[in-house]
């Protein structure tokens, strides 16, 4: 059992709107730009079900009482979601939650499990919705999949949302313009998206970033660096993508269409009590800017008077 008193739990749930637990260590996909096996190797190691759940109790006892689970993704393999799931449910511990999940072998019996011990949302870590960048991004799904996971969500009355990163190798027009498609078919309660990928050593995205002469052995990545594939005019990729925010109420994108940084807004929005992911307070936050930029254009008057 991890030592929790030694941690300001408090401060998370405050100020990032969860707690945290964590079920497994590990992955084993392999995702081209992932940390997650480099930093926690890419063999899958379980705790006991029955372990993660005395923990969640004894979190629930300090407070929280809305939870992240900080694993790779909570349902890889579907196995170990439901062992916790099942686990909960006998004891009749219940917590909100909102996992990250796989789509790749969507299981409508585990969604309505998930829904039973308290998770009011899923973020599905799609990153594409175009079949060639799912396979350039070895994401190891398909469009079908995530389509099938959306109806399951739908039909079980789970909002869900999904994440996306666009400019990885070999994007193009099409693919950018599939995935935006698709996202209007499949109509997630959000779709966050991200333009340009953060390249780290070790990763095939670091690899494919030196052999196209964009990030060196001996970079600094303290300075940051996110590959936008040269396949891809980015101009083009950033017009389209706010062109597409804007028309959308669904769509996210890290910052507002001012270019404002969010952050300061967000921690504000959890200090006030709201709770969940980015995506689960996006309306409170377009109500907040909404407001912010008319108290702003109001001093901007008042200077001028
Ligand atoms: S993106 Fe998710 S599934 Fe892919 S390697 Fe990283 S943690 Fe694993």
């Amino acid at each position: 059992m991890p030592a929790r008193d030694f941690f300001d739990n408090a401060r998370y749930l405050h100020d990032g709107g969860m707690g945290n637990i964590q079920t497994k260590r590990g992955c084993d996909q392999q995702c081209i730009y992932c940390t997650y096996p480099i930093i926690e190797g890419k063999k899958l190691r379980f705790r006991n079900p029955k372990k993660v759940v005395n923990e969640i109790e004894m979190l629930k006892q300090m407070g929280i009482d809305y939870l992240h689970f900080t694993d790779s993704t909570f349902n890889n393999p579907n196995d170990h979601a439901y062992a916790i799931c099942n686990e909960m449910v006998q004891r009749k511990v219940s917590i909100q939650y909102t996992p990250y999940m796989n789509p790749s072998s969507p299981s409508k019996e585990l969604f309505s499990l998930l829904k039973k011990t308290g998770c009011d949302g899923i973020t599905f870590g799609v990153d594409a919705l175009s079949e060639k960048m799912l396979l350039n991004l070895k994401k190891g799904f398909k469009v079908a999949d995530v389509d099938q996971a959306a109806r399951y969500c739908r039909e079980i009355d789970i909002p869900f949302s999904l994440n996306l990163l666009f400019g990885g190798p070999g994007e193009t027009k099409e693919t950018v313009l599939e995935s935006l498609n698709n996202i209007e078919k499949i109509n997630p309660v959000a779709a966050g998206a991200m333009i340009g990928i953060r390249c780290y050593p070790r990763t095939q995205l670091w690899n494919i970033g030196c052999q196209e002469e964009l990030v060196s052995r001996d970079s600094n990545i303290l300075k940051p660096y996110y590959y936008v594939s040269s396949s891809i005019d980015k101009d083009w990729l950033i017009g389209t993508i706010q062109e597409y925010y804007e028309k959308h109420d669904n769509f996210l994108i890290p910052t507002n269409e001012k270019g404002a940084h969010t952050d300061n807004l967000v921690v504000q929005i959890f200090r006030d009590g709201f709770r969940g992911p980015f995506w689960k307070v996006a309306d409170e936050l377009k109500k907040r800017l909404a407001s912010t930029s008319v108290a702003r254009r109001s001093d901007q008057d008042q200077h001028k008077l």
